[in-house]
């Protein structure tokens, strides 16, 4: 067994680790080692659609996505598509509950706002707006490359000498007197006092290793890709069919779609509804990985009090990718021991024990 020491252990090599990664080079924390059971971004992150949103209904989740988004435009050649995130509505109870959310994303700087179904069907005119009361809209919104972002991350934090090991997954975490020792892969141990555990919808299984309890839990979410665009422009915005959860966007020569539903004859009832010409196209390739879910469809981040220096970020539930570049910033400046720029307090895994569930309403 190879045995090696660092300050810092990363557990999971996709988008969370590898910002987590990059933002403790950033801060000068470079006797860190990330483990990658498989290769990076083989989790959930490259099967994203790799879309980010400002739109959110929870204040938290609003100044996360801002700060993300900003995080990302210093990325190189991830590919940032900010053609908008277009969120159909087709109840007025939906519709009240948008409008409560464009109030407090606006009274952050943020520039939504509400749109009629015409203008909706101007942005889209492919769309059938049968049903629809009526739309938000946001440009600053869109999707980038998730796979993009995961290396610009790993190339950041490999030249300033962080070690990154992938085909090494985490077996063991050494625990005595409350405090981490070590972690174990088959073929290594590595002495370390602080484990970041970025292992995505595996997350619960890691944190088990050092006894403690994450509530995470893999959810199957399928997407397709069709190499076909049926006509949509190239800067047709995200769009969600917010009450089925059915999605597109222009993706290459095509577009990629995706919705709640396990196969692709499912999907197509809602899917073919609201953008009928889907139903015309041909499907080149369809995916399929895991949300990671949270009680409250919010994301689990901080850092356990026992044992001391274990921290985690994962429960993104639909809304990791995008989260990553501010949650990974987060931790490094936990694990420096910095004030962390954003206060995430309430996003801690306690908050499950005290029963206080804190919902995002707008998941996808
Ligand atoms: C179909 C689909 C569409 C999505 N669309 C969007 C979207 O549009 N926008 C958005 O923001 N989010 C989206 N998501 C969610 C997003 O993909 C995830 O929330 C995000 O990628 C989580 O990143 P992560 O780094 O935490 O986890 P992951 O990418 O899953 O990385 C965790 C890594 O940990 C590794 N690992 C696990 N256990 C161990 C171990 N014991 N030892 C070593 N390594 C280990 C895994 O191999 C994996 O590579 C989507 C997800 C799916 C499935």
């Amino acid at each position: 067994m190879k045995r090696e020491s660092a300050e810092v252990v990363i557990v999971g090599g996709g988008a969370l680790g590898t910002s987590v990664a990059h933002h403790l080079a950033e801060l000068g924390v470079a006797d860190v080692v990330l483990l990658e059971r498989d290769q990076l971004g083989s989790g959930s992150t490259s099967k994203s659609a790799g879309g980010f949103r400002l739109q959110f209904a929870d204040e938290l989740n609003v100044r996360i996505a801002l700060r993300s988004l900003a995080g990302l435009e210093r990325l190189d050649d991830v590919d940032l598509r900010q053609v908008g995130y277009l969120f159909l509505i087709d109840s007025d109870g939906d519709l009240a509950a948008f409008r409560e959310a464009l109030a407090l994303q606006q009274s952050l700087g943020v520039p939504s706002g509400e749109l009629s179904v015409e203008e909706a069907l101007a942005l889209v005119p492919q769309l059938d707006p049968d049903g629809l009361v009526g739309a938000t809209f946001c440009p600053l919104d869109g999707y980038a490359t998730p796979e993009g972002v995961v290396q610009a991350y790993a190339r950041s934090a490999a030249k300033r000498g962080i070690r990154i090991r992938q085909g090494e997954p985490v077996t063991e975490i050494r625990v005595t007197g409350g405090r981490i020792e070590a972690v174990e892969t088959p073929s290594r141990r590595i002495a370390t006092g602080t484990v970041v555990c970025a292992a995505g919808a595996w997350s619960g299984e890691l944190a088990a290793l050092a006894g403690i309890e994450l509530p995470v839990s893999g959810q199957a979410r399928w997407l397709h890709y069709s190499p076909a665009s049926g006509g949509l422009a190239d800067d047709t915005p995200m769009t969600i069919d917010f009450a089925t959860g059915f999605y597109f966007h222009r993706e290459g020569p095509g577009l990629v779609f995706g919705g709640r539903e396990a196969t692709l004859e499912e999907l197509a009832v809602p899917a073919s509804r609201r953008l009928p010409l889907l139903a015309e196209l041909p499907i080149q390739a369809s995916w399929w990985g895991y949300y990671e879910q949270s009680p409250d469809h919010n994301a689990i981040v901080g850092e356990v009090s026992e044992p001391s220096r274990f921290l985690y970020g994962t429960g993104f539930s639909g809304h990791g990718f995008q989260q990553t570049p501010a949650v990974g910033e987060h931790l490094a400046q936990l694990v420096a021991g910095l004030e962390p720029a954003l206060d995430l307090s309430p996003f801690s895994v306690d908050r499950f024990g005290r029963g206080e569930l804190r919902e995002e309403r707008f998941v996808v």
